[in-house]
């Protein structure tokens, strides 16, 4: 195994680690330990190009770094990308070895499930690293976080509906929900107990179908998810739907989903501000995940109580944070960064 240093200036530490014979490339890397030990899942797609998958990990590892500083963990950033298909080229062997490249960081990083990834790949990589979190057995395994955080998109939710219309609950409101796999349906559970009407869709037509059914929700095709008349606009499937082309078709007077980087651009959350809707953002609406993760790392004994505090302290900096974009009339997203960057120096002083 060859392990080699990357240059990139903005990250404390990017390594790429190479194994020719198990068929092994990927890259750590950790974009700050300031708050604590990096701490961000290990993704595996089939990139095109090394370049093209190191780019995502440095991304990804900066927003592990605000992510947890909006949710207010001891916890830097941190993000592994491992090259290749996740059905075809994923072995007990190839997850093994990943895991000794975290044992080779001495606890600066920690890793955890993310796209491409199981719990049982999670106990392979467990097995040769004490660094890897998500695991569904153990004393303190935190298992499967969608739960969580659906939990935590609810409670950002009910902050946003009460900047955007002035209300105490979601009893009413209209709800349009992308994405109906762990996170969606979750929180389809929340808001339906909540009162909220939902409008649903997902690119699996059977789910869309058995959660409408659910739910009494209005089942609508992928693509008509942009235009149709909402109050609150949910995403919870991929990345990078919110962009130029989507953002014009809008019916709803807030987004406040699960999905990780909505955002397409930075420039993105000024078009949603000035079509006026309101914004919630992702990472710290999705924070939930991560304090679940939180837990098993931090090896808390009073799990409940932990993440009741967490959850009641992200929605406390939602609400913070739609305060000051309306004081200053300016986006949301555009605040929370602002915020993450205060705490950082804040700290670091
Ligand atoms: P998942 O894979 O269980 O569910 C995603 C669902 O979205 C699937 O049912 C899929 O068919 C559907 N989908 C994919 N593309 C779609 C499209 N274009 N239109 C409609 N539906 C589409 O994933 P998940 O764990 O529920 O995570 C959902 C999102 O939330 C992801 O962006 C993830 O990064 C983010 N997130 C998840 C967690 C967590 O705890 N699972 C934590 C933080 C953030």
């Amino acid at each position: 195994m060859d392990i080699t240093i990357v240059d990139a200036p903005e990250h404390e530490r990017v390594v790429e680690f190479k194994d020719e014979s198990l068929g092994l490339l990927g890259y750590v890397a950790i974009h700050s330990t300031q708050r604590g030990p990096a701490a961000g899942g290990v993704r595996m797609r089939p990139y095109s190009h090394p370049a093209e998958a190191l780019k995502d990990a440095l991304r990804l590892a900066r927003g592990m770094t605000y992510k947890n500083a909006a949710a207010d963990l001891p916890l830097g950033g941190g993000k592994a990308v491992i090259i290749g298909d996740p059905q075809l080229d994923k072995t007990p062997e190839l997850m093994q070895a990943f895991g000794r490249v975290v044992q080779s960081l001495n606890g600066q990083y920690w890793t955890a499930e993310d796209m491409g990834m199981t719990p049982t790949d999670m106990a392979y990589i467990g097995s040769t690293t004490e660094f890897v979190a998500g695991l569904a057995d153990g004393e303190f395994a935190s298992g499967d976080p969608s739960p969580i955080t659906a939990r935590g998109i609810f409670n950002a939710i009910r902050v946003t509906a009460k900047h955007r219309f002035g209300r105490a609950g979601l009893d009413g409101l209209t709800v349009s929900v992308q994405g109906l796999g762990h996170v969606g349906e979750h929180l389809c559970q929340l808001l339906h107990d909540a009162g909220a009407k939902l409008i649903v869709t997902d690119i699996d037509a059977q789910q869309t179908a058995r959660i409408a059914r659910r739910f009494s929700a209005q089942a609508v095709a992928p693509d008509a998810i942009y235009g149709v008349k909402a109050d609150i606009f949910a995403p919870c499937a991929i990345g990078g739907i919110l962009n130029e082309t989507s953002i014009p078709l809008l019916q709803v007077g807030a987004v406040a989903g699960g999905a990780n980087n909505q955002l397409a651009s930075d420039q993105d959350a000024q078009l949603l501000h000035e079509r006026g809707i309101l914004y919630a953002p992702d990472f710290v609406a999705n924070g939930g995940g991560i304090v679940n993760v939180a837990t098993e790392i931090l090896q808390v004994a009073e799990r409940e109580a932990f993440v009741g505090r967490r959850l009641q302290a992200l929605e406390q900096t939602m609400d913070r944070i739609l305060t000051r974009a309306r004081a200053e009339d300016v986006s949301p997203h555009n605040v929370a960064e602002a915020i993450v960057h205060e705490t950082l120096r804040a700290q670091a002083a």
